[in-house]
This record gives structure tokens, sequence and C-alpha cells, in this order.
């Protein structure tokens, strides 16, 4: 049971059909699913959600597939933790973490996974396909395994390698592009064209960005039903950030909170970062680059939601956040060392985005903020491991104190 009206542009508004749909044929705008929110309204209270499971199919009103059919590997329901220790370091009062390197798979990406998963088969299409910066290939390999669908994921041949391993484990055909993401989407648009495959971020793509609404509608929830006063988020194509607002805008919407004004923030990192130099200059296209960074799970030189996630920024009252390469491994560590959550490059990004708004006065210290941390450490270890070496002692009480006790302190 859904409560989808139809497909509709989101720059024209003409209305299509739910198919496996994504551009507007008359002036080529992506499309978008529309809803009856005033049935959904009368449908969904707090308390229907919260007799719900514990996932992101507690939300599935608002969602375009229903939960009877769910490719379901337990996506979403993750912790959102008060990190008062990390507060400390930056003077806050109200910082909040939406841990969400927790999921079935590691990332975020299992939420807008399951929903293009469940829609495709619904449709009968049997192969499950992504081009992907590392952690949408884990991702559809998963979902793929569990819905017995065929997976083909494409990935830039120069990735870490726990984003391979973690693909490749759950039986998935991974293929290594010589190139930058932004050439593996440009192929993989073209088999899109002609080969019946649901490429979940191409030709699913409508149904796929609906999944990371899920990450605004659990944050009100987990905050005692309101949103939070910022938000920081990492971002790629930036889809997520995009939706992560339409789902506080949703829930207001619904009378589910009192209303939504969060503050959208949206972090980069230097050697790739369309988005925010566009919303830092003002101007509503980011232009495209190439990339050329450590946090590869945000190396999207040519976004495809960079124009709406521009938008978002300005009209939230937010801002475009540049954080600098040698940062990311900084801000891995500090949440580390702080909060005990180990993050991958794209957490990163997110934490020292927080510095970055701290020391620019754009937080006011008893404000609540929620950082979203999207993907997991254990998949990056890379970029955290030089320098990184245990004390190697003998067995003995002898060589312990000589080795560790004279170096490291009592
Ligand atoms: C894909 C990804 C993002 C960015 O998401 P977009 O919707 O493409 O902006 C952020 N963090 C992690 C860990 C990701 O894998
Ligand atoms: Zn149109």
């Amino acid at each position: 049971m859904t409560f989808t009206t139809a497909l509709r542009c989101r720059e024209c508004g003409r209305q299509y059909p739910i198919e496996p749909l994504h551009v507007c044929e008359f002036c080529f705008g992506p499309l978008e699913v529309a809803y009856d929110y005033d049935a959904i309204k009368v449908k969904t209270s707090r308390e229907s959600i919260r007799d719900g499971p514990h996932t992101i199919w507690r939300y599935d009103a608002l969602l375009p597939v229903g939960r009877e059919s769910a490719v379901d590997i337990g996506a979403g329901f993750t912790p959102l933790l008060r990190a008062d220790r990390l507060a400390r370091e930056f003077g806050l009062d109200n910082v909040w973490l939406k841990n969400d390197a927790v999921n079935p798979s590691y990332s975020f990406k299992d939420r807008v996974v399951s929903v293009a998963a469940t829609k495709a088969r619904e449709f009968g299409i049997d192969t499950l396909a992504c081009s992907s910066t590392g952690n949408l290939a884990g991702a559809v390999a998963a979902h793929g395994a569990k819905a017995g669908m065929r997976a083909l994921v494409f990935i830039p041949a120069d990735l870490e390698r726990g984003k391979i391993v973690s693909a490749a484990v759950y039986g998935a055909t991974v293929v290594a592009v010589k190139g930058t993401y932004d050439e593996v989407q440009r192929l993989c648009s073209e088999l899109a064209d002609t080969h019946r495959w649901a490429f979940v971020n191409i030709n699913m793509r409508v149904y796929y960005a609906e999944g990371s609404k899920t990450l605004g509608y659990e944050v009100a929830e987990q905050l005692g039903w309101r949103a939070p006063d910022h938000a920081i988020v990492p971002m790629a194509s930036g889809a997520m950030i995009t939706k992560i607002h339409q789902g506080f805008q949703e829930f207001a919407r619904i009378g589910l909170i009192a209303g939504a004004s969060t503050r959208m923030h949206g972090a980069q990192a230097r050697g790739c970062s369309p988005i925010v130099k566009a919303a830092q200059a003002g101007q509503t296209h980011p232009k495209p680059e190439i990339p050329d960074t450590i946090a590869k799970s945000l190396a999207i030189g040519n976004p495809a939601d960079g124009f709406y996630a521009v938008k978002v920024i300005k009209d939230s009252g937010g801002s475009g956040v540049m954080v600098e390469e040698s940062e990311v491994a900084d801000g891995i560590r500090l949440l580390a060392q702080t909060e005990g959550i180990f993050t991958e490059t794209a957490g990163g990004v997110a934490v020292s985005a927080l510095k970055h708004l701290v020391k620019a006065g754009a937080i006011g210290r008893g404000e609540s903020v929620v950082v979203y941390i999207t993907g997991n450490g254990f998949k990056t270890i890379e970029v955290v491991e030089p320098g990184i070496k245990p004390i190697t002692i003998e067995a003995n009480v002898e060589s312990f104190e000589e080795n560790v006790l004279a170096t490291a302190g009592r």
C-alpha cells in the first residue's frame, strides 16, 4: 500500500505514470515521486510510526513502496547519539551524531538501495546495477543477494580495497573502470539505455533518492518529534542533503512536527567541492571539476543533484563548507577519540565541517546540531593507517615494563 500519485517533473511539473522513468520528455528535467499528503496525514500518526519496524520501513507511508514487498536487510533506524565530548571541543552544548556507519552494509546507501531494489523487483527487473564511488556498490551487492537478483556494480579502478572487497563478497560482479566516477557514470548511462537493468542511481534514481528522506524522519523522531536547528551533511551527488531537507518538510506538512526550519550545511573536501564552491560564490549551478580527493566516497565532479543541493543550502539559510584534505583524517580521528565512533572519509569531512562552522560563528552555543556520519571507517583504513603501529614486546613482564611503561607512561 502506497500513497504515491504519479511521477512529476521537478522543473515543469508534467506528470508521468509510476514506471522506471527518470527524465521529463519535454524539458529533460529530473522526475520525482508525488504523494497524496492529505491521505498520508489521515493515516499516519506518531503512534502508528512508533508501532512500526525498527528500520526505514516504519516510514513506508512516505515511500514509493510498501513494507510488505520490501527487500529488507534491516536498513535504517540507526542510533542518534548525544556527542558531549565532541561538543565540548567546540564550545557547544547540543551536538548529536546520526550514526549511519552501522547500517547493514556500513553506509547510509542501504536506505536508498532498499527502496530502489524493492521498486526494481516490483517492475520485474532481474538485474540490480549502479555506478558507485564505493559504498553504493556494497549496498547494491547486499540487496541483490537478499532479493535473489543479479548485481552488477561499476566503480572507479582506484577505489579503496575495503570498498571493493565489501561489494564482491556478496557475489556481485564488480567492474573496475579505468577512469573517474564521472566517466563510470557516463558509461553506465549508456548501458542503461540498451539493457533492461535497474541502475539504482540512474534509471531508478527517482525511487532511490526517496530512501534518503528517512534520514530526516528518523532524526526528527529521535529528537523527540522536532527538527534540529542545524544539519551537517557530506555531499557527493547532492541528493542526500536535498532529501533530508525534504524529509523534515514533509514531517511538518503532515503535522508530525511543529515546523521545520533546519539550516542545511553541505560539506565537501577541497579536492572535489563543486557544490560548495557554487554555494559560496552565490552561483546556482555547480561547475564540473575533475576530482582529486582523499574523500573518494564524495568524489563526484559533476553532481547530478548539485543545482538542488545549492538551492536547499541557500533557501534553508545554511552554508557550503569546504574542508581541507588534511582535515579529513583529522575529523575521523577526532570523532573516534571523543565519541568512540570510527567513520570513513565522508564522516571526517562532516566532523571537520562542524569545526569550520563554529569558527565562522554560524552555530549558537545552545542550538541543536546533527552531524550525519554516513559511512564506516573500516572500509577506508588506509586513510588513518600511516603512523599506526602497536608496541611489540616479548611475552614477559620485564619487556612490558621496559617497552611500554617506559615510553607510554604509567
Ligand atoms: C554517497 C555518499 C555520500 C553522498 O551522498 P549523495 O547523495 O551522493 O550526496 C555521503 N557519504 C557517504 C559515506 C556516501 O557513501
Ligand atoms: Zn519537465
